[in-house]
């Protein structure tokens, strides 16, 4: 039995993680892949006060190491269930059952897909959602980027150093991402912007060759990174927890509908999902969850 099991170990669960442990908690986070959470692959971040140009990988194991060095314990195991009973939250995953008095919810979000016919198909044979991950396979190559927010100007600014020629296509003629970030792309002689546009057909079939746009493009990439949003890790992750289009309601408290389950991160409803708002995040929902669990 854990006084706080914290789900998903990226920037917000593993700070609520060093939070609750120095509150002298036992802490347990459950993460199903690795930890980190987006941020890993984010090449460098320019925004979070005093650690100018930290690469994202640096970022995420600098933090695991600061949790784990305060005795957080992380449980490689994916949570598919959450189940309130009294005053103990039984946590599933496929083969395994934990307790806890108290949950925070810090799942975060998954690449929304353009749901193309053979998408799927394609997927790591030229279709990827993490230039991070996969940019190094396309390098002297032509690729495409999809989608206007920041996550699609650093993917585009990242492989515009590995590949020859990077094609950003955009549904709009103006872009979500931060001013600062539209300079640099647009400063970079490699990135071709392809605005009003909608991907619209993906060819080849043992490997992507082409994208069609719905305006008339044909444009032969061997690559495209799809970076059209995000989707919250939310949907039934717990019986009766209130969404607000998928995302956990809650307000800068951190707290649920259901005492003694916190949320934090971007998957929490909330204006600005960045990761200085994900690590107050983290402490404001194990503060909170300390403060219940004395109650
Ligand atoms: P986002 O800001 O929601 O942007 C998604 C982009 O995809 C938008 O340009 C949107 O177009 C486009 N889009 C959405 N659905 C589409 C569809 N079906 N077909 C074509 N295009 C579609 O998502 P994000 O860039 O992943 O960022 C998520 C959050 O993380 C944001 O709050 C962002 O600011 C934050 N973030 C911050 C940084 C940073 O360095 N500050 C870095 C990465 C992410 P429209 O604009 O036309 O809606």
């Amino acid at each position: 039995m854990y006084d706080i099991a914290i789900v998903g170990a990226g920037p917000a669960g593993l700070t609520a993680a060093i939070y609750a442990a120095r509150a002298n908690k036992s802490v347990v986070v459950f993460e199903a892949l690795t930890c980190g959470g987006q941020i890993i692959n984010t090449s460098h971040i320019d925004n979070y006060p005093v650690a100018p140009h930290i690469t994202g990988l640096d970022f995420s194991r600098t933090l695991q190491k600061q949790a784990e060095d305060l005795g957080v314990k992380i449980e490689y195991d994916e949570i598919t269930h959450i189940t309130p009973s009294d005053d103990t939250f039984t946590l599933t995953s496929e083969d395994d059952e934990y307790k806890a008095h108290s949950v925070i919810v810090a799942t975060g979000t998954k690449p929304r897909k353009l749901n193309l016919a053979n998408e799927d198909e394609l997927v790591g044979r030229g279709v990827s959602y993490c230039a991070t991950c996969d940019g190094g396979f396309y390098k002297g190559k032509a690729v495409a980027v999809n989608g206007g927010g920041n996550s699609a100007l650093h993917e585009a600014l990242y492989l515009s150093d590995i590949c020859e020629k990077v094609y950003l296509v955009h549904r709009r003629d103006e872009f979500r991402a931060d001013a600062a970030l539209v300079d640099k792309v647009k400063a970079k002689d490699n990135i071709e912007l392809v605005l009003n546009a909608n991907i619209a057909k993906l060819n080849g079939e043992k490997h992507l060759e082409s994208i069609e746009t719905d305006n008339g493009h044909t444009i032969n990439v061997e690559g495209l990174f799809v970076s059209i949003g995000r989707i919250p890790n939310a949907a039934g992750l717990v019986d009766g927890l209130n969404l607000v289009d998928d995302y956990v309601d809650s307000g800068e408290d951190c707290a649920t509908n259901i005492p003694g389950i916190f949320v934090a991160g971007d998957v929490r409803t909330k204006e600005l999902r960045q990761l200085v708002t994900a690590t107050s995040d983290g402490a404001i929902a194990a503060t909170a969850a300390i403060n219940f669990l004395h109650k």
